[in-house]
């Protein structure tokens, strides 16, 4: 991977976040609509971001997923998450593929045919993803049986394929055990729930799932048993914590264009002067940039780390989600400040911005638990378990 790759993908998907996705974003928020154009074009010219340049993709890792996720999520949270998600499962394939895995999925993926999306979630086990309860069992010599459901999978019925976790098949595994497989949205037995509706996010189609023994091939499986806890942390929790918080961060940086945009408008009858003369606006607009930019760079910084497979990883990865969760947040609030009773109307973008950065509180690792898991690995304490 060199630079000049990543600043070109980065670049594409600006343009697809100008040309495709920005048009669509107040369209796709009031009607609750799947972004079927924005995922398509994404979908065509970088499906392949993470797919490995010897399978056929572009050879990307976390800083792609970070930044091409800043980018699009710039324009519109809905549809950056669900190509992230689309990113997130396509490396849980990369990682261990086989060359079943790589004809049937890689190769689509990266030629931009093939979406897919990732289930981990499950409605008993809320945001620990990593205690599914759904299970695998053998089935005759050559395939496996799924049952359980998954919730809030998002482009829940629009992927080609969905990479689903499931509680590792000893029973007898600490927790954390899981193994994960890739099901073709085709599979017979697959029921999907009504589509969720959000307060924000409302173009994610976060669906539930019910798996009521399901078979598939064993091939679908993916990497082979005691892989369990190197997929989570060295490529589930890294790749969804990249794909958060580059769109996240989206959300923060359009929020901070808002402000920018509306008190270089506004004007004073009785004075003639812009807001942006008023030295409290240029203060409050230099917090927020700082604010906006130091969080990028410890995001980049953890994509980087992460990437080099470094010590400080993980506490980088896991800060970089947190701290862009309370800076989107943060942000949009600042700028509705800023945007007075016109950025609080039903039709400003803010409107929309505030109720997007929300999620990314609550999207699975949250907040509160990431700031445990980093200080549990400052103390080299387990992540997991009390
Ligand atoms: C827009 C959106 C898109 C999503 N997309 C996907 C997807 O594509 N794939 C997927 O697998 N999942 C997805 N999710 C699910 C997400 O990652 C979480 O799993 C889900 O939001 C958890 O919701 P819950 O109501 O079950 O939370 P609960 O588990 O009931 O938690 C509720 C709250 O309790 C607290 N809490 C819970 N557990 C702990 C803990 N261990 N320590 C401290 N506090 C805790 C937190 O404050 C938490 O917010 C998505 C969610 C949203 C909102």
């Amino acid at each position: 991977m060199t630079r000049t790759e990543l600043s070109k993908a980065v670049f594409l998907a600006r343009e697809i976040a100008r040309d495709v996705l920005a048009p669509q974003a107040a369209a796709v928020d009031e009607e609750k609509r799947w972004p079927a154009e924005g995922v398509a074009a994404l979908r065509a010219a970088l499906g392949g971001l993470v797919v490995p340049e010897r399978f056929g993709g572009m050879g990307q890792g976390l800083s792609a997923v970070a930044q091409v996720g800043e980018a699009t999520g710039r324009a519109c949270a809905s549809t950056s998450i669900c190509f992230g998600m689309h990113l997130v499962g396509s490396a849980v394939i990369a990682a261990k593929a086989t060359d079943s895995h790589r004809e049937r999925y890689l190769t689509p993926i990266a030629e931009g045919r093939h979406l897919t999306t990732l289930a981990l979630s499950e409605p008993g086990v809320g945001g620990e993803f990593w205690l599914p309860r759904t299970r695998m069992e053998s089935s005759g010599a050559d395939g496996l049986r799924l049952t359980g459901a998954k919730s809030f999978v998002t482009n829940g019925g629009h992927a080609d394929s969905y990479v689903i976790s499931t509680v590792a098949t000893d029973p007898g595994a600490p927790p954390g055990e899981f193994s994960c497989a890739v099901v073709d949205a085709d599979t017979p037995g697959l029921a999907w729930g009504a589509p969720w509706h959000g307060f924000g996010m409302r173009g994610n189609e976060s669906r539930t799932l019910e798996l009521a023994g399901v078979e598939v091939d064993r091939r679908q499986l993916l990497g082979e048993p005691g892989d369990e806890i190197w997929y989570v942390f060295s490529v589930v929790a890294p790749y969804f914590l990249m794909a958060m918080a580059g769109t996240y961060l989206g959300v923060a940086a359009a929020a901070l264009d808002e402000a920018r945009a509306h008190v270089t408008a506004r004007r004073h009858a009785h004075s003639g002067r812009a807001l942006a003369a008023q030295p409290l606006v240029q203060h409050r607009l230099g917090v927020m940039w700082a604010r906006v930019e130091r969080t990028r760079r410890l995001l980049h910084h953890a994509a980087a780390t992460g990437e080099a497979g470094e010590p400080d990883a993980l506490a980088a990865l896991c800060s970089a989600k947190a701290e862009v969760a309370e800076t989107a947040e943060a942000v949009v609030n600042d700028a509705l400040t800023l945007t007075g009773g016109r950025g609080y109307s039903g039709d400003s973008a803010l409107h929309r911005l505030l109720r997007d950065a929300r999620a990314a509180h609550v999207m699975s690792p949250i907040t509160d638990v990431l700031r445990v898991w980093v200080g549990k690995s400052l103390l080299g304490e387990p992540l997991l378990g009390d």
